[in-house]
Formats: C-alpha cells, sequence, structure tokens
C-alpha cells in the first residue's frame, strides 16, 4: 500500500528524553497520522503515548500516539527513528559503551529489517556516526535508507551562538555543519551566513574561532548545566525536520550522517554531509561544495575517529557473518 492510501506511521524506540520529546513534535505538528513508541517498558511507553494523544486532542490534531507491546507493532512504519542508548556509566570505558549501544542498535535494527523492511532508518543514538554504521550493515538496508542526525543539530548550536555574538538575525542564521558528531565535527565558515551574509565579512578571525569552539561544545555545555542527563529540545526537533523532509517530500538539503562511498574522499565509513532529502531519504548527496584545504584536512581527521571506532567492533569481532 502505499504511504498516501493508508496515512503515515513513524515509529520511534528508545522512550527517553529524545525519543519522547520527537513523538511529542510529531504528534503537535501533526506530521503523522501514527506515531509507534517502542521502550524497553511498555507501561511507561503507554503512559506516554496516552499523554501525547491527549495533548494532540488539545491541539486539535489528528495524530495518535500508541505504545508498542510486541516487536511486530512497528510493522508498516514508513520512517523508524532509533534512539534507544545507554550513557556512560561509572567504570565504564568508551570502548564498553561503542560495545554497549552498537549492541541495542544491532538487535533494533535486526527487528526492523524484519518487521519494516521497507522503512527509512533515521539514527540518533550515539557515537552516532558509528552507530548509524552498525544500522546500516544490521540492516542490510541501501544507504538512502539509513541516515544519522547530527548535522541539522550542529547547525542549530552554531546558529545559536552565532546569534549570540551579534545579537540579531535569529532564525535567519543558516550554518553548515559537516563530519563526524563529536569534537572533531567540522563546522564550515565558508557557507555560513546571516540573511545572506556570509559570517566571514561580520566577525574577525578570533570571533570565528571562538563561535567554532562553542559549537564543539555545546553538547558538553548542556550535560555540564543538567547533570543528570543531555540535550534533547534541540537533537529532538533536529530529528523531527528529517522526518518532515521525508514525509512531506521536501527535496531541502540537510547536513545529515550518511554511508560515503567516495564522497570527500571517504569509503565505506559514515560521516556527516549535505544531502538532499525527501520521500526515498537520501536522494541525493551533495558533492558540489569545495572545502579549503583546512576544511578537508578537519573532515579527513573526523572520519578517521570514526573509523577507528568502527575497526573496534571489526577487532571484537562485532559484525559476525549470519547471526
Ligand atoms: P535517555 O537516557 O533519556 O533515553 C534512552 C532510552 O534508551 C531510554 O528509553 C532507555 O530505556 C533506552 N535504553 C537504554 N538501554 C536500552 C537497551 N538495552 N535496550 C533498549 N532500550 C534501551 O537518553 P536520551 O537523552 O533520550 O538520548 C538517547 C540517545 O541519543 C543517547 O545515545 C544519546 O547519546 C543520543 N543523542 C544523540 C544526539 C545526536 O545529535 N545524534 C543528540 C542527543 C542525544
Amino acid at each position: 500500500m502505499k504511504i498516501s492510501e493508508r496515512g503515515k506511521k513513524v515509529s520511534i524506540i528508545g522512550t527517553g528524553n529524545v525519543g519522547a520529546t520527537v513523538a511529542f513534535i510529531l504528534s503537535m505538528n501533526g506530521t503523522c497520522h501514527e506515531v509507534m513508541l517502542r521502550g524497553r517498558n511498555y507501561e511507561i511507553a503507554l503512559g506516554k503515548a496516552i499523554d501525547m494523544s491527549q495533548a494532540a486532542n488539545a491541539a486539535r490534531q489528528h495524530t495518535i500516539v500508541q505504545a508498542a507491546k510486541v516487536p511486530s507493532d512497528i510493522s508498516d512504519s514508513d520512517i523508524v527513528v532509533i534512539t534507544a542508548g545507554s550513557p556512560r556509566t561509572p567504570g565504564m570505558s568508551r570502548d564498553d559503551l561503542l560495545i554497549t549501544n552498537a549492541n541495542i542498535v544491532k538487535n533494533y535494527a535486526k527487528e526492523i529489517k524484519e518487521y519494516a523492511p521497507n522503512s527509512i532508518i533515521i539514527v540518533v543514538s550515539n557515537p552516532l556516526d558509528v552507530m548509524t554504521y552498525v544500522a546500516l550493515k544490521e540492516s542490510g538496508f541501501p544507504r538512502e535508507r539509513v541516515i544519522g542526525m547530527a548535522g541539522i543539530l550542529d547547525s542549530a548550536r552554531m546558529a545559536h551562538f552565532i546569534y549570540e555574538a551579534l545579537g540579531y538575525g535569529a532564525g535567519q542564521i543558516r550554518a553548515t555543519v559537516m563530519g563526524g558528531h563529536g569534537d572533531s565535527m567540522v563546522p564550515l565558515t565558508k557557507f555560513t551566513t546571516v540573511a545572506g551574509v556570509p559570517i566571514e565579512d561580520l566577525f574577525t578571525n578570533s570571533e570565528i574561532v571562538d563561535i567554532v569552539r562553542k559549537t564543539r561544545n555545546g553538547g558538553a555545555q548542556i550535560v555540564e548545566l543538567l547533570k543528570t542527563g543531555s540535550a534533547y529540545y534541540a537533537p529532538a526537533k533536529s530529528t523531527a525536520v528529517m522526518v518532515e523532509a521525508i514525509l512531506k517530500d521536501t527535496k531541502q538539503i540537510h547536513s545529515c550522517a550518511v554511508y560515503l562511498e567516495g564522497e570527500y574522499g571517504a569509503r565505506d565509513i559514515v560521516s556527516g554531509v549535505p544531502v538532499m532529502m525527501g520521500a526515498d531519504g537520501v536522494e541525493r548527496i551533495i558533492t558540489e561544495m569545495v572545502l579549503k584545504h583546512k576544511q578537508k584536512e578537519s573532515f579527513q581527521k573526523s572520519v578517521e575517529d570514526v573509523q577507528n571506532m568502527v575497526d573496534t567492533l571489526y577487532r571484537l569481532n562485532f559484525f559476525k557473518e549470519g547471526e
């Protein structure tokens, strides 16, 4: 059945802060007909689903939010968003966390392959680029249907810090961030404008360096303030932007994490690049952006960081044939 004949369904795996907030945004905007919350704990998922369905009624929206009782409840999803993930706990190394979350994503990718084989997967769980790689390999989906959320968030953070430095232009700032979601992200000042004016004409070099530093530190700043968790409003909104781009077939350009096959010099790895998004997911990777030498170097370094983590998974035999 075509999407238009049966209404659009978005399943969200993981009903924590990001997952629940994505569901809330979608239901408040009436972006789809059905949101299916798939959590570890059915009652919590159900409680949130009922609460949101009631909110949708208050907002005069048609979206129904439901909770998945069994894995097959995600069947017929047009999009499945993976937000399940464990936070780092005391005594846990980065590699331990990598393996823990890779296993979570692996299990759900298999579930999606079985019950929603035609869906588009949006990955949010961290470490983002590696988890997108895992979801791609374990689902066996083509690369245009497995997309990581990071660039839209990092770009929004950069726009925020530009506004903070300027004191005007909020909502008119177009920032572009490429590369991995982490310390080695690559904010592209050359392609960043305020109402069309390049920021390189608005700030001194050292002011731009400060904006870039704040952008890289944007997530950590919020963790430090919240103390018990990480940011979720901007991450959830950024994810909802991707969902809308697909369901509304907008063909707009967003920075997203995708599997690269030679684009920007990277192969068999996931990293953030500008892509055109539409009903088929990533419909085109924009390769026309000419990077400065330093930006190319930063992008390469960022890809290497992700490659190191993927190599760790291979070393630990994580991707076993036939499993
Ligand atoms: P959270 O702790 O509020 O929620 C995590 C959810 O994952 C919970 O519902 C929990 O039950 C579930 N979960 C944990 N272990 C699980 C397991 N073994 N099996 C199934 N489900 C499990 O966290 P959050 O703030 O919602 O963040 C979710 C993920 O998104 C984290 O990995 C976080 O680092 C990541 N994140 C990514 C970005 C990005 O830019 N890509 C931004 C923010 C958060």
